[in-house]
Parts: structure tokens; sequence; C-alpha cells
């Protein structure tokens, strides 16, 4: 599968995922980016918009989106459901980190909420979370490129959001609880993926040492 990136200001990603029906949608970048997203599409059909979580850079064009395609599929975790919603409440035990980065919200509803092992088309939904608590990733069980969301960054390096990269702190300095993102850039390296398509910054190829080195950088 050619990895198909789309890029706001060189600094925000979404992607468009090739399936045999249409398109997914991996994050919407921040408002303004409806357009180029369906120029983008050439005119395929975006079936399904998968969000890999709440903040606004990754659900901002969201609600254009839905709006210019009627009887999308929106699809987004339980936990960032809420925080989509606005809904700031923690949960129990969430109280270890604190809501942080910015929450737009949207209006737009997610069609189905997905949880770890779920499908979407041929994405697999896997837990990330720490960036933010219902963070997700997916993972292309066709040839394993895994979109991370911001459970890393590869912008000025390949990074865990466990701890602030001098070169781009932004992803870290918003997350939630950094020992969780830690947990969850140990289990996405577990999955061994091909390739990381991440929310900030290129893909990059065969990313195994670079995620462990990260790692490290982020346990220290
Ligand atoms: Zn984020």
């Amino acid at each position: 599968m050619p990895v198909h990136q789309l890029r706001q200001f060189k600094l925000i990603n979404a992607y468009l995922v090739e399936e045999d029906d249409g398109l997914t949608l991996v994050d919407t970048m921040l408002p303004r980016s409806a357009a180029p997203i369906l120029k983008a599409a050439g005119g395929r059909e975006i079936k399904r918009i998968a969000l890999t979580h709440a903040h606004g850079d990754h659900i901002g064009s969201l609600d254009a989106l839905a709006e210019q395609l009627p009887g999308v599929e929106v699809l987004i975790s339980g936990r960032d459901a809420r925080l989509l919603a606005k809904d700031m409440t923690l949960d129990p035990g969430e109280e270890k980190g604190k809501l942080r980065g910015g929450y737009a919200g949207a209006k737009t509803r997610p069609t189905r909420t997905v949880e770890a092992g779920d499908r979407i088309g041929s994405l697999e939904v896997v837990a990330a979370p720490g960036h933010t608590p219902g963070h997700v990733a997916f993972l292309d069980t066709r040839d394993r490129t895994l979109y991370c969301g911001d459970a890393y960054s590869t912008l000025g390096g390949v990074a865990t959001t466990a701890k602030p990269n001098p070169r781009f702190p932004l992803p870290a300095l918003a997350s939630w609880h950094r020992p969780t993102a830690l947990e969850s850039a140990r289990a996405l390296r577990a999955l061994d993926p091909a390739r990381l398509a991440p929310g900030h910054g290129k893909v990059v190829e065969s990313p195994a040492s670079a995620m462990d080195a990260a790692i490290a950088r982020g346990a220290s």
C-alpha cells in the first residue's frame, strides 16, 4: 500500500488509506483542511474518518468533512469521544495526569466508537493511551504501516510523547500522562511496524531502531 500523506503547514498530517470500497481518512488536521483533503481524494469516496484522538489539530476539519460527506462513518475511541464532545471529566484513576493541549470539540458525533482489537476496514485499532486517555493507533494489517497519531512524532527525529523532544516539544507538552505514553510507545514497538506514519513529521520506513532509541530517551 503506498502511504498517502496529507500535510498542513508542513507540521500536521492526515492520511488517506485505500480500501476496496473507497478511502479511510486518518485524522482531519486543523480547520480549513476539508477542501484540500477532498481534492487529494481525487473523486474517490471517503467512506470512513478514523480519529487517533480528540486534539484540535486532528479533529479540526471533522465537522466540515462530515457536512460534505453524507453517510461517512466517523470512528474514535469511546474514551476520546467524550473529549470530542468537550466532556472534560476524568475517569477514576485518570487524575494521575492532567488533560493538556487543545480540545476544540466538534459537533459531529461518532457513528461508532472503537476499542483495541476492532477493525476499520484493513486497519486494526491498537490502544495507545498516554498522549490522551483514549488515544489509539491504527495498524494496517496488509503491510504493517502503523498510523500512530501522536504516540510517536518524527518531526525533529523519532520521539515518544514521554519526554519533550527539544526540537519539537509540543506533543509531549500536550500529553495527559507521560508514563502511560511510554508504556504505549513500547507496546507499539512490539508490533514491529514496517513503517511509522505519525501525526507530525515524515513517514519513517523500518522504524524499529529509531523507536528503540526514542523509548530509551523517553525512559531516561
Ligand atoms: Zn495530540
